[in-house]
């Protein structure tokens, strides 16, 4: 019998997230990544119009993220975060903090976008009761997406995904983005009664629900609201943080800070797992004291990784840099051009830009939404052209790694009103 080639092997052994082995096309199988190249192993060069969902920002294989992974991992590769501690942690938490919006001054670690957020809601839910007060109600958006673990997935909008689940799912009062009267009297009138303990929000940009944009005037009012009651808010910035919308976080725009912030994605480049809850002094002190009654026992055996930790350093002094800030305005005037471009096409509505995120929606008559044909008619034809993107259904997006060049970007950009304009 001859030898398996990487995809009969593939089939045989994995089971690809978000994929329904039945119907997918075949993976594509990745040799090698460079800057914003991936490398099939055909040896065609494709590029990452998604920046290897949303979390390789400053490109793949960064001299500075090689340097610092090598470095920390022939000094400590991994240690119990429970009673032990390392630079590379602290020093992560002691530069990003004062990066943060607001005042926060610590830092929870653990492992992914959804454990960043099962942490904050269980540190909110917790520090009412550990004030004797049963706060259970969740306050989150409408369309919000904010991972797949239970909780995280209770936050989420129901739908498709969620569906075998939701009986299970506790249950999480929701508001639209658009601000109406209507939905500041009905947050009002939750926040009031005494039982909420927490507001969930993607700040500007709700990612897996639609790449929907929305300004911070709504979102302004909805925070002061909850700051009123003391009800406390979580800026879900898994996936806008580092500067993806503009400033290096989204919730920088809002007048009033959040209580609460969970990242991941972008925090280590996407090389390695690492994600960030951080929080105020207000609520740390909330769970200490001379007993084990308030403690916080929540943990992952990865929390904290000294290698994670030190990639993540070299990151974030990357999205720091002057040279990424001009290169994150470049990519958004060039968006913002092809989304001038994109309006005059008929099967086109809503081209949008915030940052370095451009959407649009192709109309879609058979409205089937994220399983709509158009996500896979778009993969094919984008990838004959060496691009790599992966719509959300019938909303096509671009949100390439801040390294990608303008003659890279220029063809993106080019496919895509291509495409949009043969359909
Ligand atoms: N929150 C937001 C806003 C996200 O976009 C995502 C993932 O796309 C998550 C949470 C979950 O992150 P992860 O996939 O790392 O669990």
């Amino acid at each position: 019998m001859g030898q398996k080639n990487l995809l009969e092997r593939d089939s045989a052994v994995i089971w690809h997230p978000f994929t329904q082995s039945g119907i997918e096309q075949p993976m594509l199988e990745v040799a090698r990544a460079k800057g914003a190249s991936l490398f099939l192993s055909s040896g065609q060069e494709v590029l990452d119009g998604i920046s290897s969902w949303w979390c390789n920002l400053h490109g793949h294989g960064h001299p500075a993220i090689i340097a610092a992974a090598t470095k920390q991992l022939e000094t400590l590769d991994h240690v119990l975060f429970a009673g032990c501690t390392h630079e590379p942690a602290v020093e992560l938490a002691e530069q990003l903090l004062p990066s943060l919006p607001g005042d926060l001054t610590k830092v929870f670690y653990s492992d992914n976008g959804s454990t960043a957020v099962e942490v904050a809601l269980k540190m909110a839910i917790q520090w009412w009761f550990n004030r004797g007060q049963e706060r259970n109600t969740i306050i989150a958006l409408e369309d919000s997406y904010h991972g797949d673990t239970f909780g995280a997935m209770a936050a989420g909008a129901r739908g498709l995904f969620t569906k075998p689940f939701d009986q299970m799912l506790f249950d999480v009062r929701r508001i639209s983005t658009a601000g109406s009267n209507s939905d500041l009297e009905q947050l009002e009138s939750l926040c009031s009664s005494g039982t909420v303990a927490a507001f969930i929000f993607e700040p500007l940009v709700q990612g897996a629900g639609g790449m929907l944009m929305y300004d911070a005037v709504a979102l302004n009012r909805y925070v002061d609201i909850c700051k009123k009651y003391g009800v406390l808010c979580i800026a879900d910035e898994v996936m806008t943080g580092f500067g993806r919308t503009g400033p290096l976080f989204a919730s920088s725009v809002l007048t009033q800070a959040p209580d609460l912030i969970c990242l991941s994605k972008g925090l280590t480049n996407g090389s390695v797992p690492l994600a960030v809850t951080a929080c105020s002094e207000d609520i740390f002190q909330g769970f200490i004291a001379n007993d084990y009654s308030r403690t916080f026992f929540h943990g992952h055996t990865f929390t904290g990784n000294p290698v994670a930790a030190a990639i993540a350093l070299a990151s974030l002094s990357i999205s720091l840099s002057d040279d990424c800030d001009r290169a994150r305005k470049r990519i958004n005037a060039a968006h913002k051009s092809c989304a001038a471009i994109l309006r005059d096409i008929p099967r086109v509505s809503s081209a949008r830009v915030t940052g370095t995120i451009l959407a649009f929606d192709i109309i879609d008559t058979d409205n089937k939404g994220y399983i709509s044909s158009i996500k896979n008619t778009a993969m094919k034809f984008f990838l004959q052209h060496g691009i790599l993107l992966r719509p959300l259904g019938n909303i096509v997006y671009c949100m390439p790694p801040y390294c990608t060049t303008d003659a890279e970007l220029g063809r993106m950009h080019e496919w895509m009103v291509n495409f949009a304009k043969n359909l």
